[in-house]
């Protein structure tokens, strides 16, 4: 059985029999972080006795394409299934600067079952490993190497697949970990958002770990009675005991917050709906405002998302808009739902 490549630290990998000089890890890493190759094989300068025993030792990607569909705005989403035979998946989105981002899936369905999310349609198929994690940055690395639009060479990493990134925390954590680590990628923190639901004691360990990180809360509502009513886990969670974690968060790491805002056509776009975030400090958060991804008459339309941002604006709230990327391939936020046999 071949073990993936990732799930090996440096210094275990170094200490293996067949490693033959002190750069070679180094070696074989730039090969699949900088180079895209992926399949030891064609690793050119590295001997073939070597190459021999790490194609029979370890695969780099523990995820295999099933499907790609693109969208008329270059979004790009792919199903993979992972070793262990789950589906998820993953998303490559490119802005109108052409700056790229990866939508990342930290676990197969989830079972958070938030009313208005359609991953929770599957309910939780499992954990995604760190190197599962890690399989799908490189897949969509190679994709973005390949793709001729692309002007820099950064990327963004937003933790909005499917899943709880915070329900399956060792795991996201020790891939935040590749990800940030300069003999690895070396992405800076910043770079990286993990959005939750609200897995509240999970916050606090999480900017432990990376208090450069930006942190994403899915509020849908600040009234804790509505936010109950379509995010189960607001009923373990509060929402006053959420804030006081939050606003120490910012004492203690000095960054902004993202509130992320479904807005929901009769639900939360009342003027009482605005009042109510008034417990939250317009210094450090930020309102994302992502309009509802439904086809029913709870998706809001052009002229209420407008006169809703325009309130927002009104009351001194930081707030932006976030754009539907691939609407026509159901890549867009909430809509990540692998539907198998
Ligand atoms: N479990 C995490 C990350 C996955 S959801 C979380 O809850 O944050 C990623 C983003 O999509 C979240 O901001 C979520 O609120 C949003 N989202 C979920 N369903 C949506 C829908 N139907 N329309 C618009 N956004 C949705």
């Amino acid at each position: 059985m071949k073990e993936p490549f990732f799930s090996y630290d440096k210094e275990r990998l170094n200490g293996l029999s067949y490693i033959d000089k002190p750069y070679r890890i180094k070696q074989v890493i730039d090969f699949i972080i900088n180079k895209k190759v992926y399949d030891f094989t064609d690793m050119s300068n590295i001997p073939k006795v070597v190459r021999q025993k790490f194609s029979e030792c370890f695969d780099i990607l523990d995820v295999q394409p099933i499907d790609m569909t693109q969208s008329n705005d270059g979004t790009k989403k792919f199903l993979f299934r992972t070793g262990n035979g789950l589906y998820i998946e993953a998303v490559y989105l490119k802005d109108k600067n052409k700056r790229i981002t990866f939508c990342i899936s930290s676990q197969s369905g989830c079972r958070m079952g938030c009313a208005f999310c359609r991953t929770s349609k599957m309910g939780l198929a499992g954990n995604l490993s760190y190197p599962q994690i890690i399989s799908q940055v490189l897949f969509l690395s190679k994709v973005m190497a390949d793709d001729p639009e692309v002007v820099d060479t950064a990327f963004n990493i937003v933790f909005m697949g499917m899943g709880e990134p915070l329900d399956n925390f060792d795991n996201l954590v020790k891939a935040i970990g590749i990800l940030t680590d300069p003999d690895y990628f070396g992405m800076p923190q910043y770079r990286i958002t993990v959005s939750t639901c609200g897995i509240m004691n999970m916050i606090k360990p999480l900017f432990e770990a990376y208090p450069g990180i930006m942190l994403a809360l899915s509020l849908i509502s600040a009234s804790q009675e509505k936010r109950e009513s379509v995010i189960p886990m607001a009923k373990k969670y509060k929402l006053i005991d959420m804030v006081k974690i939050l606003d120490e968060c910012h004492a203690l790491y000095d960054n902004r917050i993202t509130l992320e805002y479904v807005l929901i056509k009769g639900f939360n776009d009342s003027d009482d709906d605005i009042e109510e975030l008034e417990m939250f400090r317009k210094d450090c958060y930020h309102l994302n405002i992502i309009p509802l991804n439904s086809n029913d008459e709870t998706r809001p339309s052009e002229t209420e998302i407008k006169e809703f941002m325009n309130k927002l604006a009104k009351s001194g709230f930081n707030a932006t808009r976030r754009y539907r990327r691939g609407d026509d391939i159901k890549a867009d936020c909430g809509q990540l739902y692998w539907e198998y046999i």
